[in-house]
């Protein structure tokens, strides 16, 4: 199987593996795990922030953010196709007391004109904005890599009303690449970020919330209230360093992607979207078929992708697909569907 699927699906590689097995490691939660502690202090250099947090997954990392900048009761604002709003089981509300702003965003990010539309303030009736949260890059929308300059100018209206910003990063390094621009400018004005180690990077597990010293010192404490906190866990997060040094490896995923979207495009009743990073999204509508049908009939010539709206699948290319297997993939469309 070709498995397109996303980009989580990768198996840790060889080095991976002998990183995991030779870890020193020791009790986290003591603050004692060294290779956590590498781990961190690399992944706070790498998006320029005083402190991270190693985190189990993008959602906890999440979800510690939202709870680490709110109180109970305020309003978040997130664009309406963002990863929190739509794939984290309504976090925001289970475990921040927040309620969502939602906003439909240009690139998914909302503007400054409707950051000063939906902001709330405090009053006696009113529980007030608490937060503000962005995406980058934009996986509902197409892995779209988003501009500093757009994520500078929501997170200075945000500031100018005393709302904090938390970048949903999962994809992070992703955008980077593909902007050309050291990761640490787009989350510069942005007040944490958490970035995924087990997506493109090709690790197994893992995630790092990143900020500056206080917010993690709060984080910490979050994540093990939610029942985040480790021991050994330098066993995980070793691979997870190695994955680190992967960032100028994305490059390659998204020249496949590019590939992948040509050919796709010549597929009989596929609407392509032109992909910025490693996410390649398809309206089947043309085809006559549901979704499902259409991936049956991939996975019928060893292919997997996933259904990503009522018409759309989604294609996202990772470190475990060759070029021989996009074009692989590529063969079994044209097979399955014909050009048109
Ligand atoms: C995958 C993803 C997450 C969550 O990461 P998990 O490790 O799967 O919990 C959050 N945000 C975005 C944009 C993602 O793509």
């Amino acid at each position: 199987m070709i498995d397109l699927r996303s980009d989580t699906v990768t198996k840790p590689d060889e080095t991976m593996r002998e990183a995991a097995g030779s870890a020193a490691v020791g009790d986290d939660v003591y603050g004692e795990d060294p290779t956590v502690n590498e781990l961190e202090a690399r992944a706070a250099e790498a998006v320029g922030t005083e402190a991270a947090l190693y985190v189990p997954s993008g959602t906890m990392g999440n979800q510690i953010a939202a709870r680490v900048h709110t109180e109970r009761g305020q309003e978040a604002i997130a664009d309406r196709k963002s990863h929190v709003v739509k794939y984290e089981l309504g976090g925001f509300a289970q475990h921040a007391d927040l309620q969502l702003r939602m906003v439909d965003a240009e690139r998914g990010v909302p503007s400054p004109e409707q950051i000063a539309g939906e902001y709330v303030a405090e009053d006696l009736h009113r529980p007030g904005t608490g937060l503000l949260c962005l995406e980058n890059t934009h996986n509902a929308r197409g892995g779209l890599a988003i501009e500093p300059e757009r994520i500078a100018a929501a997170a200075d209206a945000a500031h100018e009303r005393d709302v904090p910003v938390h970048l949903d990063g999962a994809r992070l390094f992703n955008a980077a690449t593909a902007l050309d621009v050291p990761a640490a400018e787009i989350t510069d004005p942005v007040d944490s970020v958490m970035f995924c180690l087990s997506k493109g990077l090709g690790a197994p597990v893992g995630s790092v919330l990143a900020g500056n010293e206080a917010f993690i010192e709060r984080a910490r404490r979050t994540r093990k209230l939610l029942g985040g906190g480790m021991r050994q866990a330098g066993i995980i997060a070793a691979p997870g360093l190695r994955a680190l040094e992967n960032v100028s490896e994305l490059e390659t995923d998204h020249e496949h992607a590019r590939l992948l979207a040509d050919g796709l495009a010549r597929i009989d009743g596929f609407d392509v979207q032109e992909p910025e990073t490693n996410i390649v999204l398809v309206d089947v509508t043309e085809t006559g078929l549901e979704t499902d049908a259409v991936l049956e009939r991939l996975r019928e010539r060893d292919v997997a992708a996933t259904q990503f709206g009522p018409t759309t699948l989604r294609f996202c290319t990772n470190r475990d697909v060759s070029r021989d297997g996009i074009e692989a993939v590529l063969d079994a469309a044209t097979a399955a569907f014909g050009t048109a």
